[in-house]
């Protein structure tokens, strides 16, 4: 019997997949895709007669019928989740069923959308004696947030976070932001459909960005992130400073010459 491959799809950019995530699809017999977020255009990667299955119209138990019977006729299952797997990628619940059926399954490492949205920003959300510590949250939506994750918590640290499934309500979002202890003049960044061809940049401070996203008719697929790193203030690491030894490097004033 086949193993399942869980695939994480990168975040939008069909040049950022892993080289591992792009073999599976060559060769992959059965490919179920979350068409809500994947770039159809991974698809092209298949080979020809590969069956493909949009999860956006299937239910959980349908999914797993159709790795089971997949696996079971020793069929390749790619199943091709947005970004990385690990995060909100409602894995769980798929891996244990499969579990319960005795079929194995591996997964392979996406670029998740927050790392997506770095790079098409050109940033760094750990920016010395700024911020050295990055929150993955969400607001609490269908799927409630345990009550001491709450934003308004969070917000205390004023480090750097990035905000999934929340772009809709950005005014509750502010509100919490504000309400845990960031200032209003916190800069945010709103990345929609980061590394996709109309991905869309809105930057802004607390105090201004919800009217920003609303004027520019954001809803769905996009990112908050939020913090200091994104400001005007920075300071340089020591990992390639001159007066910084370690174990590869010595500081200036300690090479023998
Ligand atoms: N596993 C995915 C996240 C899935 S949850 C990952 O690692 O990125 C879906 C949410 O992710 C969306 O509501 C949005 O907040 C975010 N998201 C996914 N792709 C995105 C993209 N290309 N640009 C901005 N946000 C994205």
């Amino acid at each position: 019997m086949e193993k399942i491959y869980f695939v994480g799809a990168g975040p939008g950019d069909k040049e950022l997949i892993t080289l591992k995530g792009y073999k599976l699809l060559q060769v992959a017999d059965i490919v179920i895709y979350a068409g809500s977020l994947v770039n159809r255009e991974l698809l092209d990667y298949c080979k020809e007669g590969v069956v493909l299955h949009d999860s956006a119209y299937m239910t959980l138990e349908e999914i797993i019928g159709v790795m089971g019977e997949g696996a079971r006729a020793d069929k390749l299952v790619v199943r091709l989740q947005t970004g990385d797997i690990s995060i909100y990628g409602s894995i769980r619940e798929q891996a244990e069923e499969l579990k319960k059926l005795g079929i194995d399954y591996e997964s392979v490492a996406g670029v998740s959308s927050f790392l997506g949205a770095a790079a098409s920003l050109g940033i760094e959300y750990t920016v010395p004696e700024i911020s050295q510590s990055l929150i993955i949250t969400r607001i609490g939506g269908r799927t409630p947030v345990p009550t001491r994750e709450d934003l308004r918590s969070f917000a205390y640290h004023q480090t750097s976070m990035a905000i999934f499934l929340s772009v809709n309500r950005i005014e509750e979002v502010v509100e919490e932001l504000i309400g845990g202890g960031y200032k209003k003049d916190t800069p945010v960044a709103i990345v929609y459909k980061a590394t996709w061809d109309d991905e869309m940049t809105v930057m802004g401070s607390l105090e201004d960005i919800s009217q920003k996203v609303k004027d520019a008719g954001i809803k769905k697929t996009a990112l908050i992130l939020v913090g200091d790193f994104l400001g005007d203030k920075y300071n340089y690491s020591m990992l390639y400073s001159k007066y910084f030894s370690h174990e590869y490097r010595k500081a200036s004033d300690q090479i023998d010459e």
